[in-house]
């Protein structure tokens, strides 16, 4: 049989996986390799659960820690407290007694002891790892792989400040779970765990935690890679983004690698300590990521826009700063590389400027021009800088297909100036919709997306699809109409961007 089944003997956890480790060349450690041809959109590793995986602190508030949100999404039911620590939140007491089997039994009286404090998120995954491991509650396998991992202790103590505070963590955690487990062991944990978790995500993308599956921490990073990681609930899924051939090496990315080559290799550096030798970066400068439009262009007046943007960029996203407080900063740091004229739409910062924007306005219900960004961003950016089956590419679909449903059902909000750019186009939301849906749906089998996310887009575009039909119209059936009114939306994006 190809596809392996990992099984631990406690039957804590399970893996399906089409990759098996073994030693990857360019003194990369190990890698995992295809043990067989994955296909397009299918599943290269699918674990059923994390070693370790917690919420960030904001999320313990709203999300369930126990299905980590799937549940929650289903029923949307309101989350009740853990009656003794009141900090982990459920959805009932399936969710509770999960959790609580997972680990949160070894810790709930340590959560209780230390209120009104709550430790970090990275500090409550060490916890719960420790905690687990001295009694013996982690999967056997799943620990031999995890205590084999990479720690880059060396590099960590070049950083003073980096080793004081690994350090003070896990003293705090050695403390705190008063284990049989050496404080320098402990720090050994906290270094694979900072190096090797995924950010735990909910089934459309948004960043809720920390995920910590040592098999699946044994996939390596390309600029150019050939797989993309995906959460649905506490289900990991790794998804072909391209044909993956077997005995090929599996390649994800840790990184956003829309951005331009520096940029890249001094996160990769920093942040996991090696400089990227992939095919991408062999390329130098010399790929989109670094174009500008139109040469010859005067550098020193570009580095000067990209360094005004940024600083606008911070300026938005610093910590204190409120919704309606981001937006202009953000507006103007895209009309400095607008102004450049040569800075394409596609490249960084720009395209991550009119992601934070959509955002931001979305915050402060500017419905009609989160929905003009929307569909700039759908229809000019996503298919240059995403493969057609990268889930985010799926998602900024999902996000545009929403606010057209907000807009035909709620109208335009009177005062914006876009609202009326909008109702100038004389656009048929219903069908743009119906044409939207039908699109992410015909992709379904080749995106990378998770089960979750899938359902919903296929459950809402069969309602779209049978409302049409209660009024007697099939518009499968009329493809003139449909793309005539997709036209309109083209057009649209035209003007809204040269109004930009
Ligand atoms: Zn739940
Ligand atoms: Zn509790
Ligand atoms: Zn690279």
């Amino acid at each position: 049989m190809q596809s392996a089944i990992r099984s631990s003997p406690n039957g804590i956890s399970s893996t399906v996986s089409n990759a098996s480790p073994g030693p990857a060349p360019n003194g990369m450690g190990n890698g995992l390799f295809a043990t067989k041809d994955v296909p397009i959109g299918q599943n290269v590793v699918h674990a059923k659960q994390p070693l370790v995986a917690v919420l960030d602190t904001p999320r313990l508030e709203d999300t369930c820690s126990g299905c980590f949100g799937k549940r929650q999404m289903e029923t949307g039911t309101e989350l009740k407290a853990c009656t003794i620590c009141r900090i982990a939140r459920y959805c009932d007491r399936t969710c509770q007694i999960k959790d609580w089997k997972s680990g949160h039994s070894l810790e709930c009286a340590i959560f209780q002891n230390l209120k009104p404090q709550i430790l970090p998120v990275n500090g409550r995954a060490l916890l719960r790892i420790v905690l687990r491991a001295s009694k013996n509650k982690c999967p056997p396998e799943e620990m031999k792989l995890f205590t084999n991992l990479e720690t880059h202790i060396q590099e960590v103590s070049e950083s003073q400040a980096h080793l004081d505070r690994m350090n003070l963590l896990s003293k705090a955690v050695k403390n705190y779970s008063d284990v049989d487990i050496s404080q320098e062991v402990i720090m050994g944990y906290a270094a694979r765990l900072d190096i090797n978790s995924f950010n735990l995500t909910t089934a459309m993308y948004d960043r809720i935690g920390l995920y910590l599956h040592p098999f699946a921490a044994l996939i390596n990073h390309s600029c150019d890679y050939n797989a993309t990681v995906g959460f649905d609930g506490e289900e990991l899924y790794v998804k072909a983004i391209r044909p993956i051939k077997k005995d090929e090496q599996i390649f994800i990315s840790y990184i956003d690698t829309t951005t331009p080559y520096a940029v890249r290799r001094k996160e990769l550096s920093e942040r996991y300590f090696f400089n990227c030798l992939c095919t991408k970066c062999a390329k130098g400068t010399n790929t989109p990521e670094d174009h500008f439009m139109k040469p010859p262009w005067d550098t020193a007046a570009l580095e000067i826009a990209e360094k005004e943007a940024l600083e606008l960029m911070q300026e938005a996203t610093h910590l204190d700063s409120k919704p309606q407080e981001q937006i202009k900063p953000l507006e103007s740091a895209m009309h400095i590389l607008k102004k450049t004229s040569h800075w394409p739409l596609t490249r960084q910062p720009y395209a991550s400027l009119r992601d934070q924007l959509i955002l931001s306005l979305l915050s402060v219900n500017n419905f009609s021009k989160a929905f003009l960004h929307a569909a700039i961003r759908y229809l000019r950016i996503d298919s240059v800088i995403y493969s057609p089956s990268h889930p985010i590419r799926q998602l900024h679909g999902w996000v545009l297909a929403k606010l057209a449903i907000y807009l035909s059902q709620e109208g335009f909000e009177s005062e914006f100036r876009e609202a009326a750019l909008i109702q100038e186009s004389q656009m048929n939301f219903h069908y743009v919709l119906w044409y939207l849906l039908a699109d992410l749906t015909s992709r379904q089998g080749e995106s990378c997306t998770v089960p979750s996310f899938k359902r919903l887009v296929s459950a809402n575009f069969a309602q779209v699809h049978n409302e049409f039909k209660a009024n007697g119209i099939d518009p499968s059936k009329s493809k003139a109409v449909v793309s005539g009114e997709w036209k309109k939306l083209e057009r649209l994006v035209e003007i809204a961007l040269d109004r930009e």
